[in-house]
């Protein structure tokens, strides 16, 4: 299958996010027209709004984008936020979604909808194979609802929609507050301020051996769109950079970029999540997508674009 975007209006919602603003950057060039909503013009978790809105807008497509979004600890401490709200937004869009016949759907998951101990590298067939890591469970579960509402709308009503699970991302427009932001940003705000200040440690969370994968918000936006145009099916699809470090490599990548030594002190209070978690892009890479920039240039460029935009 081959859906031109060119002439289509496509939603992108969630488009303040690092997510959702990558996407509305690659669709720039597709030729067709992105609508987007503000935050005061639309509450996603309010349903007649999104049904009132999407009668007005009639997209063609909508990349799902919008979510609560949170770390490790944000998840921990605000577990309704994380379950209702993410219920909430997925029920509403896709429902009004299918109300004003919109053709062409991306539901946007995460990495973290697999089972803790899920083989390596998680390939797609993992969902709901085992318990999930309980720190981020509240987001999980509402996100794997998602995937079955989508799954569920195309075997009920014939819907051509899709999903895409990315893993762990980050680049221009991350979240950089230490209480609720993901690793890499937190690490590149901590190491910055280290070299401004002098300062000799650096904290790390847990123990610096958990494995992560990480992939810039640039590439994934380049993949959705690939998704978009080129996929239809049932399946989830995972989309990954093939690569993983643990928590010391990065934070010793990320000191390299930053251009500051730290000793490392890692903080045993902290929790250390899923000791691993890669997932398997084979499927990805069958269809006929694979290009992934390396995680030092990508850190170079979003440490360069975060000190240009003030937010460090
Ligand atoms: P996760 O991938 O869902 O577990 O989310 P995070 O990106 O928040 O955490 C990934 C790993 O990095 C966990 O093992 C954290 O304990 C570890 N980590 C180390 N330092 C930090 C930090 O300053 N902030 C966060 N969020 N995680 C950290």
């Amino acid at each position: 299958m081959a859906y031109d975007l060119k002439g289509r209006r496509v939603w992108v919602a969630g488009h303040r996010g690092m997510v959702g603003g990558a996407v509305v950057r690659r669709l720039a060039t597709e030729g067709g027209e992105v609508i987007t909503a503000g935050r005061d013009a639309l509450d996603l978790v309010e349903q007649t709004e999104v049904r009132d809105w999407m009668a007005e807008a009639r997209p063609d497509a909508i990349v799902l984008a919008a979510a609560k979004v949170g770390g490790i600890k944000a998840n921990n401490d605000f577990p309704v936020d994380f379950l209702y709200q993410n219920l909430m937004i997925e029920a509403n869009i896709l429902n009004a979604a299918h109300q004003n016949d919109v053709g062409r759907v991306l539901f946007l998951g995460s990495s973290c909808i697999y089972p803790k101990l899920a083989p390596q590298p998680i390939a797609e067939d993992s969902l709901l194979t085992g318990p999930l890591e309980p720190t981020n469970e509240w987001y999980a579960i509402a996100k794997i609802a998602g995937i079955r509402l989508t799954q569920a709308y195309r075997r009920q009503h014939g819907r051509d929609w899709i999903s895409a699970m990315p893993t762990n991302l980050y680049g221009p427009g991350d979240n950089y507050d230490l209480n609720s932001s993901h690793v890499l940003p937190a690490l590149l705000r901590k190491f910055h301020e280290a070299k401004v200040s002098g300062a000799k440690t650096v904290t790390v969370w847990g123990s610096g051996t958990p494995l992560r994968e990480f992939l810039h918000c640039d590439d994934l936006a380049d993949a959705l769109v690939f998704l978009l145009k080129e996929y239809s099916g049932h399946d989830h699809v995972n989309v990954g950079s093939g690569s993983e470090v643990t928590i010391r490599e990065l934070a010793e990548t990320i000191a390299r970029v930053v251009g500051y030594e730290a000793d490392l002190v890692f903080d045993a209070t902290k929790p250390d999540g899923t000791p691993r978690k890669l997932m398997d892009s084979s499927k990805l890479h069958a269809l006929g997508w694979n290009r992934v920039r390396g995680l030092e240039d990508g850190v170079r460029s979003t440490y360069a674009a975060a000190l240009e935009a003030g937010t460090l």
